[in-house]
């Protein structure tokens, strides 16, 4: 089978790689039909992510088919068409009968980091049966592709993190898919006010297209002053930090209430600083998190059902043998106005 492999910082191959089979009894192995590619993923060709080594077949989203199963598997069958969670559950470690899924000991961020993963035409799926989800028949495949990584980590790490409620004032910085699945999935509480920061007009755009009421391009820096003017010197209840750099989350501790909560989604490389000379005395909270996939099954029900829906998110297609340039197009989202790209792995979905 054809699968893009890590090859070390910088360096990436679609090689030919011997077909994968269930090596456990829980194990299942999914014929992809469409996967898509992380900023994640980008931190990997980087370098950043040590866990990753080279000779990893990459990506951790997809949709696809039940090829073959383990013996133990028991809520999946060959043939059945399903998502496949960017986290791997065993179901029954401590973590896991908490939900922190995540942080299971036995699974949780592995694919394309310690596993082989999604970016090929089969993958080997630990834990099927706690990591895999049906699709409801009838739903439009590319937009559940959102469903394994990006639409419930937006919700858990930013909506959820964030105490979003009914008539509060919620920013989001970061207006790339990350921020815009917290832009989407924030909605369904009420906020009054959904302020989008960015450095990028058209990101800025799409947000406003997606929701928000308010969008500031902080290219000049001054988007702590106009939200503290918008807000009479107030600030947000609800910041949310959607980069993984230090200036962003300053920006947030710059413009929380007293009473709020600054929520994490970035994966942070370096330190950034905790202000607590001037948060100590306002009552916030702040929350790191990993997606732990645990609204997955309810964030499928609201695409199903139409209140949301992550295929606005989808901006470029490609086949398999063109990931290359859809790593390309992706890597250079100011220049290509790309969100997310789909990549189609096997086109047979019978
Ligand atoms: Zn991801
Ligand atoms: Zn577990």
């Amino acid at each position: 089978m054809k699968a893009l492999v890590y090859r070390g910082p910088g360096k990436s191959a679609l090689e030919e790689r011997p077909k994968p089979e269930p090596t456990a009894s829980t194990d299942a192995v999914v014929r992809i039909t469409k996967t898509t590619i992380c900023g994640t993923d980008l931190h990997i060709l980087k370098g950043d992510v040590r866990s990753c080594a080279p000779g990893r077949i990459l990506g951790h989203e997809g949709v696809g088919v039940v090829d073959s199963i383990g013996a133990a598997v028991t809520s999946f069958r060959p043939g059945d068409h399903v998502i496949v969670s960017c986290i791997s559950s065993c179901g029954k470690c401590e973590y896991c009968r908490r939900g922190m899924y995540s942080h299971c000991v036995n699974g949780g961020w592995i694919l394309g980091n310690t596993i082989d993963g999604t970016q090929a035409e089969y993958v080997r799926i630990p834990f099927a049966d706690t990591s895999l989800y049906h699709v409801p028949a009838g739903t439009e495949e590319e937009a559940l592709v959102m469903l394994s990584d990006i639409l419930p980590t937006g919700f858990e790490c930013g909506v959820l993190n964030g105490k979003v409620q009914p008539g509060s004032t919620v920013a989001i910085v970061g207006a790339g898919p990350i921020g815009l699945a917290v832009l989407l999935t924030a909605q369904f509480y009420s906020p009054a006010e959904i302020i989008m920061i960015d450095l990028d007009d058209n990101r800025l755009e799409v947000a406003k297209l997606f929701g928000a009421t308010t969008v500031i391009n902080n290219q000049n820096g001054g988007a702590v002053d106009t939200i503290m003017k918008m807000t009479s010197n107030r600030g947000v209840d609800t910041a949310i930090e959607a980069v993984g750099v230090p200036a962003s989350f300053v920006t947030c501790e710059d413009i929380v209430a007293p009473g709020g909560t600054i929520a994490n989604i970035g994966v942070h490389g370096v330190k950034a600083d905790l202000h607590l000379e001037r948060l100590w005395n306002r009552n916030i909270t702040i929350a790191t998190r990993l997606v732990d996939t645990a609204t997955t099954p309810m964030l499928l029900k609201t695409v199903v059902a139409h209140k949301v829906d992550p295929g606005r998110l989808i901006t470029h297609r490609f086949k398999l043998s063109e990931i290359t340039a859809a790593y390309e197009t992706f890597g250079h989202a100011a220049k290509t106005k790309a969100l997310k790209v789909i990549i189609e792995a096997c086109s047979d979905t019978s």
